[in-house]
């Protein structure tokens, strides 16, 4: 009797025991094999190996929207071309957030229920679902301000880095995506597939004038900044005549007034006091020729003007013309920059990702890189914005609750009428905290400063969901 007890409790330990072994070595070999090809790079076509182990996880805005889904093997976008670029496709390619948080959409989620159940019933894990920090209110509302218009706007919050809006158009459906695949890559005119705001190079005009005013900020440090001129609408050098708009005549102005009215006389006059050199420094400390801190596909932006260039390119470099092109997120990026107080923090997409159960598994956080500039010169950049606002070129904006600062730029364009530019930043009064920054390109927006009525579409959402 005891012997035949010990006998059963000798199988049922060994076939635990057997069990267990197997088990492991099921778990080896995961770890070991199969984990290894998650970390693939996200161009790799041959990734879909894993694809076929794992159900790609779900994604989020802040709110807990749904982005993108996977059903019956299918990738679904609900919100269709709304994130065509900031989510992306994961399909020809991928790009976006799909591109950006690849490794934990397909990061199984074993445990020893679906580790059985993958090993003996050929049932596929789950991967992560990802959390953004996009925030759709903002989302759609721009996409509604530029229906029709080409362009690219992004809104960041300064104090973290997190964004809120990215959105370029024209767009494309995602769910379409290998349907319109030949079409969206052969429509060379309105190039769909690129994401203007991260990869659009576009001559920044006026909203350079940021940049020229803190080169000469810096070099005339703890000085007066008292550089006057009178303008009279026009300037004419050895090679060059360069208007202000509309041919207007600004009269006598400080830094201040000449940067509320955006006066090209005054700043290609103050452009001339500071030597290239220190310009240059000033656009490479704030990230143009540089790579930017950011984790996604990017274009860089490029300052190249030399000491021996023409008056005429020097004149037009310093107003935003000539060969100086950037991004709309990195505009947005030293919006933000000098509304926190001249340290930028690094953009980002991702919050948080979880399991199915709601388990956070990787929280991103807020990464700053380095004070950009001095805390004070930053107050006198924001000071400047501000102006611009309440008695300047971008007076439109102007609000009861909230000040609001910022920069409209008319970037000129040979072959159309000209880009319309603002990037900025708002915030609550009475408040330093919860603060905002964009920046707004409407492409061919010309004279009507369209970039002026999506940005007060942003401003609106901003009122209306005060924390
Ligand atoms: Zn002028």
């Amino acid at each position: 009797m005891v012997d035949k007890n010990r006998k059963i409790i000798y199988t049922i330990t060994s076939i635990f025991i057997g069990m267990f072994a197997l088990l492991i070595l099921y778990i080896v070999y995961f770890t070991a094999i199969k984990q290894k090809q998650i970390s693939v790079h996200p161009y790799n076509t041959r990734l879909n190996t894993l694809e076929q182990e794992v159900i790609r996880g779900d994604i989020y805005d802040a709110n807990m929207k749904i982005l993108a889904t996977t059903a019956n093997n299918k990738r679904e976008y609900p919100k269709g071309s709304l994130y065509a670029h900031a989510v992306g496709y994961s399909q020809r390619g991928k790009t976006g957030v799909e591109a950006l948080a690849n490794t934990e959409l397909l990061y199984p989620d074993y445990n020893l229920v679906s580790l059985f159940k993958n090993a003996f019933a050929n049932e596929k894990f789950e991967g992560r679902d990802i959390v953004l920090t996009l925030d759709d209110r903002y989302q759609a509302a721009v996409a509604k301000a530029m229906k029709g218009k080409k362009g690219g706007v992004i809104v960041i919050e300064p104090a973290t880095g997190k964004i809120k809006a990215m959105y370029g158009s024209p767009g494309f459906d995602p769910n379409n995506i290998n349907q319109d695949w030949e079409s969206l890559t052969q429509d060379t005119k309105n190039s769909p597939l690129l994401n203007r705001t991260t990869n659009g190079l576009y001559p920044p005009g006026s909203i350079f004038k940021i940049i020229t005013a803190l080169a000469y900020i810096s070099e005339n440090k703890g000085e007066n900044l008292d550089f006057m001129y009178e303008c009279t609408g026009k300037i004419t050098g050895d090679d060059y005549s360069i208007q202000c708009y509309n041919k207007t005549a600004h009269g006598h102005l400080d830094l201040m007034g000449a940067f509320y009215k955006s006066c090209n006389t005054y700043f290609v006059k103050l452009g001339e006091t500071i030597s290239v050199k220190s310009l240059k420094n000033t656009a490479e400390k704030l990230g143009f020729n540089h790579p930017l801190y950011f984790d996604m596909d990017y274009a860089r932006s490029k300052f190249q003007l030399v000491e021996t260039e023409s008056p005429f390119e020097k004149a037009a470099t310093f107003i935003g013309q000539g060969k100086t092109l950037t991004t709309p997120l990195h505009m947005a990026m030293i919006a933000s920059c000098i509304a926190n107080d001249g340290v930028m923090m690094k953009p980002y997409l991702l919050d948080y990702s979880m399991n199915k159960k709601g388990s956070v598994k990787v929280k991103y956080l807020p990464q700053y890189k380095e004070a950009i500039m001095e805390e004070e010169t930053a107050k006198v950049l924001q000071d400047m914005m501000t102006g611009v606002v309440s008695e300047g070129t971008a007076a439109k904006l102007k609000r009861e609750n909230i000040i609001v600062g910022g920069k409209t730029g008319t970037a000129q364009n040979e072959t159309s009428e000209d880009h319309s530019w603002f990037m900025g930043f708002a915030k609550y009064k009475n408040e330093d905290k919860n603060k905002l920054a964009f920046a707004v390109i409407v492409e061919n927006g010309g004279k009507g400063a369209k970039a002026l009525d999506v940005t007060d579409k942003i401003l609106s959402v901003y009122e209306e969901i005060k924390p």
